[in-house]
């Protein structure tokens, strides 16, 4: 079966040394003889440098199990590492304990979520983003333009019909958003259909690709929540004394009414103990 692969290029150690089952002879031109000195030299210096070359397989196997959380798969995780495929399901089945270890680097500086264009990524992302679109009144045929996608596709992700998307639906949501999220659109019906289902608007999330991030609805109920005035009881008392009316006393005082009246509850409280 080895003699059906593609020979390794010259210049390279393993054609010098060739296959372990000799099924193809190692090669002794000038390219591949360097090549063998020069990873002998990088073997030695990297001996002399206390690195080991293989790297231990269970550190590996924890920090891909985290990249697959993230909903990336292994033939993902090995695209964006350079490995073959066997090299990431070999580790995860136990049947490899080790890993050389340039492999392992490049396996551990794979970041979760990093999507490439032919991998399905969670719809969560995409989801959150078109129901904050509707949260500040944008209606899925304005989005699916905005995306170029289909308008329907656009409200099936929204209602989270699916549980991963393929990469032109979430680029195209992406790119809606950006251009979008900023704006508020003019469909109450849309507006209204998220404040029923308890979406969430733009504001409320920081990251919004971070699957365990959870909405901040505090920041949005507070912007429309007239700040909180502390009464001064004193003046209140002072005032009333004065035989002004509560509407008079939260005009001087920069208040509202309700508050005068509770200030002045807390005095009467405070007389009577
Ligand atoms: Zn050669």
């Amino acid at each position: 079966m080895t003699a059906t692969r593609k020979l390794p290029p010259h210049g390279t150690e393993y054609r010098y040394c060739g296959p372990a089952d000799k099924s193809w002879p190692g090669c002794r031109c000038a390219k591949c003889t360097q090549a063998q000195a020069r990873a002998g030299k990088a073997r030695a210096l990297a001996r002399l440098r206390g690195e080991p070359p293989l790297y231990p397989g269970a550190p590996l196997v924890e920090h891909i199990k985290n990249l697959q959380a993230s909903g990336m798969s292994y033939a993902l995780i090995a695209r964006r590492a350079q490995v073959a495929d066997a090299t990431i399901s070999y580790l995860m089945r136990g049947l490899t304990k080790s890993c050389r270890r340039d492999k392992a680097l490049r396996i551990l500086a794979v970041k979760p979520a990093d999507f490439d264009t032919s991998a399905n990524r969670p719809a969560f992302m995409a989801v959150r983003r078109l129901r904050a679109l509707y949260f500040i009144g944008h209606n899925p045929t304005t989005i699916a333009a905005a995306a170029n996608l289909d308008a329907s596709t656009v409200s099936h992700v929204a209602n989270g019909r699916y549980a991963t998307v393929d990469a032109a639906t979430d680029i195209g949501v992406r790119k809606a958003y950006s251009k979008l999220c900023a704006t508020p659109g003019p469909s109450s019906k849309a507006k209204k259909r998220a404040a029923a289902l308890g979406w969430h608007g733009p504001l409320a999330w920081d990251d919004i690709d971070n699957p365990n991030e959870q909405p901040d609805t505090e920041g949005v109920v507070v912007t429309f929540r007239r700040p909180k005035v502390s009464v001064d009881v004193e003046a209140v008392a002072r005032l009333t004394r004065a035989g002004k009316t509560a509407q008079q006393i939260a005009e001087e005082l920069g208040c509202h009414k309700r508050s005068v009246v509770r200030a002045r509850g807390k005095a009467e409280m405070e007389a009577a103990a």
